[in-house]
């Protein structure tokens, strides 16, 4: 695997920086987009990587896989009633679709549905107690207790996300939203926040790729259907209206931030994940996607010609 990474290293080279760092997120605009780094997490827990994956980066969407994880424990299939499972086609911040479909969103990785997720898993509790659990989650499984939220990556998103507030208070509307629309705007914008590098992203996500459970200590962290549910989600939604051409190039399941980074999921390998901050016009890492294809290449992997 390191030769691998080597490889796949020297392949990006060329396109080291291509690509459009987000900069509708004020903080996120000032990132190098030179920075490229790869992780991938194995059956045994242990973690490989090149180029900058020690390095920490907003994981802004990606935060999205371990909501959905989190309220799928917690209130089961229960959550289907305030958000879809299909693909959207659309942007990740497009409004038009809610309107259409009574405030209910097509799926929990478009940002409607996610803030529907969140606004789940906050309940009646309170959005610290959301962002808590999250946080939980990431530190165990990850095994690094400092994973945190960029409070300055937050409140800069907090400050210009007035479409994320049109999506909310317009979700409020049709009932789907229990909270009120800041507090659960206060726990989306700080999920999206938290800082992680490739290394603690690929590791925390590892019970994705092992139905559920993370394989080296066994620990159950989703029931199995639920971990395949995720994959299946992450296949179809995870790269918004990008999520067929994602398939259709690296055919694994995968979560796109516009922080850079890319997760992906090998079902009984491991997962991997990428930063690179240049994005594609639907908000996918742009030599990210290239670094996964060549990845695959190399590998074989693929959940259309499972390997044992
Ligand atoms: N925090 C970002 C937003 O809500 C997340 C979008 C993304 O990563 N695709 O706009």
């Amino acid at each position: 695997m390191d030769d691998i990474l080597a490889e796949v290293l020297a392949a990006i080279e060329p396109h080291r920086g291509e690509g459009k760092v987000a900069d509708y997120i004020p903080a996120l605009a000032c990132v190098d987009p030179s920075k490229f780094g790869i992780a991938f997490a194995d059956a045994g827990g242990a973690v490989h990587g090149a180029g900058d994956f020690e390095a920490a980066f907003s994981i802004q969407s990606i935060s999205k896989v371990f909501t959905l994880s989190l309220v799928l424990e917690k209130v089961g299939v229960a959550i289907w009633d305030k958000v879809g499972r299909e693909p959207s086609g659309s942007a990740f911040n497009s409004i038009v679709q809610l309107e259409r479909e009574d405030g209910r969103p097509r799926n929990p990785l478009i940002n409607a549905g996610a803030i529907a997720v969140t606004d789940q898993l906050i309940g009646a509790g309170d959005a610290d107690a959301a962002i808590g659990a999250l946080l939980a989650l990431l530190r165990a499984r990850s095994g690094d207790a400092a994973i945190s939220v960029d409070e300055e990556v937050a409140a800069s998103e907090a400050a210009t996300g007035s479409r994320n507030r049109s999506l909310a208070w317009f979700m409020k509307t049709y009932g789907i939203l229990d909270n009120e629309v800041e507090t659960v705007l206060g726990a989306y914008f700080r999920q999206c926040a938290v800082a992680m590098s490739c290394r603690q992203l690929a590791r925390a996500a590892l019970f994705l790729a092992f139905d559920g459970r993370d394989p080296a200590s066994g620990a159950e962290v989703v029931a199995w259907h639920n971990a395949r549910r995720i994959n299946s989600v992450m296949m179809l939604c995870g790269h918004y209206d990008n999520s067929g051409e994602f398939a259709y190039r690296i055919g694994l399941p995968g979560k796109s931030g516009v922080g850079g980074g890319i997760l992906a999921v090998a079902p009984g390998h491991g997962t991997l994940a990428v930063w690179s901050p240049g994005l594609n016009a639907s908000g996918t890492s742009a030599v990210g996607a290239l670094a996964l294809e060549k990845l695959v290449d190399l590998t074989g992997w693929s959940v259309f010609a499972p390997r044992p």
